[in-house]
């Protein structure tokens, strides 16, 4: 399964030093045909993706209000590109073999590389991509900054997974260049903190949540200052995987943490899934609505998740929504048709989606999709209307409004993946309704991998609980750790933490 590492491909090499579309020189005639199907309401490219991604979703899944299919083929992320890390979480969604590889930025450069131009060629252009091992910080600053360009320029939107313990210098050198000019106009990164993680510099061990609060706000603020030294803005992503031991302090994170500067707060149930030797009892209780009620709690008002759909909600629950001073408003009401009518509206008018297009040419499409669908526009007038109504009326402030989403993502038992997953290669059907539930969510799924050399576009549930630990077993021959006798430097010690 893993291969050698590749000579990078250049196949999509076509944007500039930020990863932005650049125009190539050629004929006007050439030129102006570009440009007409670029300006379309959707491109050729992205609808077939996005009709075969429809068509592959299960009965279940195809609701009005549907993401998948309609204006996304679904998130991505890389796997078998750097998978040791340097904390030792419970639970832990890598396999024990992960931390016997060694971190290898020309493994990783390539393998990206491969990867990605195969999710390019399967799911089209402006789809979100996660660069996750492992731990991405444990990758030269250089190689972190190569890896988002690479990840940029196949038309993916990179967001980096991190534990988030390390330093602006570090920061700085993945975004800047050599001559400490910026490389990126925009970076993404999440940030897994939370009690479950043992390691973090001065919180080895923390006990409650509370602890961390000052360690969240203090990796927001390393993005502020990027913002400050060099206009690099930033979307920052705050992950918790939720326990039963956490769960009563999910809601207080939210209520302190959310002025820090996070955009998205995610919460991960704990599920059997990735190092056993990590499980703990009672992950089975965290229902998802046992869960999703602490999450409401901590927002202080209900969440509606039924109106945009990303998946199958058995596996994500998603609200779009802003903030104003501590009131959380929703943009969308579940429970009220005219929402639903709206959400209809805008996927018809904008299929597929705006991200890394030039700007001109964004503004020009938004154009073309309001006049193919003008009634999009006093739609979305109501729909505002009522949107204020919902917060505090029109005196409000509303352009300080902060964006924040919440996320429930809960990953399915390996045992169960395994089950489905095989199910699925033979083109079977399962009987039973736990095994039949996991298909549904695996067809439907959200957030997977590419495996160019089978061809397969990979669950994340499937990743890591049933592929994982082959891959890993396979890379620790390619890329063993340094015996100490022929150790080089210190970012290649064994794990401080073995499994
Ligand atoms: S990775 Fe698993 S839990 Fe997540 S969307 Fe896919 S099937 Fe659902």
């Amino acid at each position: 399964m893993i291969q050698e590492p590749v000579p990078p491909s250049h196949a999509f090499a076509n944007t500039d030093r930020f990863g932005e579309p650049v125009v190539r020189r050629s004929g006007i005639r050439a030129r102006l045909r570009r440009y007409e199907i670029a300006t379309r309401p959707i491109d050729p490219e992205t609808e077939a993706a996005l009709a075969t991604r429809w068509r592959s979703l299960p009965e279940s899944a195809r609701v009005n209000g549907q993401l998948i299919g309609r204006r996304s083929t679904g998130c991505e992320a890389t796997h078998g590109v750097f998978p040791k890390c340097n904390f030792s979480c419970k639970p832990c969604y890598h396999s024990a073999e992960a931390n016997k590889v060694r971190v290898d930025g020309q493994h990783t450069l390539a393998e990206i590389d491969r990867q990605m131009a195969y999710l390019r060629s399967e799911r089209g252009h402006g789809q979100f991509a996660q660069l996750i091992g492992g731990e991405v910080s444990l990758l030269d600053p250089q190689d972190h900054g190569d890896a988002l360009a690479t990840m940029r320029r196949f038309g993916r939107i990179p967001m980096s997974f991190t534990h988030g313990d390390f330093d602006y210098d570090y920061l700085r050198a993945v975004v800047t260049d050599t001559r400490d000019r910026p490389r990126f106009s925009q970076v993404s990164f999440a940030c897994h903190i939370d009690t479950t993680m043992v390691g973090r510099s001065g919180a080895k061990k923390p006990s409650d949540e509370g602890e961390l609060h000052e360690h969240r706000a203090r990796f927001c603020e390393m993005f502020e200052r990027l913002e400050n030294d060099y206009g690099i803005t930033s979307y920052l992503a705050h992950n918790m995987t939720v326990t039963p031991a956490n769960i009563d302090k999910v809601a207080d994170v939210i209520r302190s943490c959310h002025g820090q500067g996070w955009r998205m707060f995610s919460f991960q149930p704990a599920a059997y899934i990735g190092n056993e030797n990590r499980w703990r009892d009672g992950y089975r209780e965290l229902t998802s609505d046992r869960v999703w009620t602490e999450v409401e709690a901590g927002a202080g008002t209900s969440l509606p998740y039924g109106a945009l759909q990303f998946g199958d909600t058995r596996c994500n629950r998603v609200t779009w929504g802003a903030y104003l001073g501590d009131d959380y408003v929703p943009l969308l009401d579940d429970t009220d048709e005219r929402d639903h009518v709206a959400v209809n509206h805008w996927m018809t008018a904008f299929p597929g989606n705006f991200a890394l297009r030039g700007r001109a040419e964004s503004v020009v499409r938004f154009g073309r999709s309001v006049v193919a669908h003008p009634i999009v526009v006093p739609a979305t007038a109501r729909w505002a209307a009522r949107f204020v109504a919902r917060g505090v009326g029109w005196r409000q402030r509303w352009w300080s409004a902060k964006p924040v989403t919440f996320v429930m993502h809960q990953f399915i038992d390996a045992a169960d993946s395994a089950a489905a997953w095989k199910l699925i290669q033979h083109g079977e059907r399962a009987v039973e309704p736990r095994i039949l539930e996991a298909q549904e969510r695996l067809e439907a799924c959200a957030y997977s991998m590419g495996h160019p050399e089978t061809n397969q576009l990979v669950p994340a549930c499937v990743q890591h609980g049933v592929l994982d630990p082959i891959e890993n077993r396979e890379l620790a021959q390619l890329l063993p750790l340094p015996t100490r006798r022929s150790r080089q430097g210190p970012e290649n010690l064994p794990d401080p933490m073995p499994t």
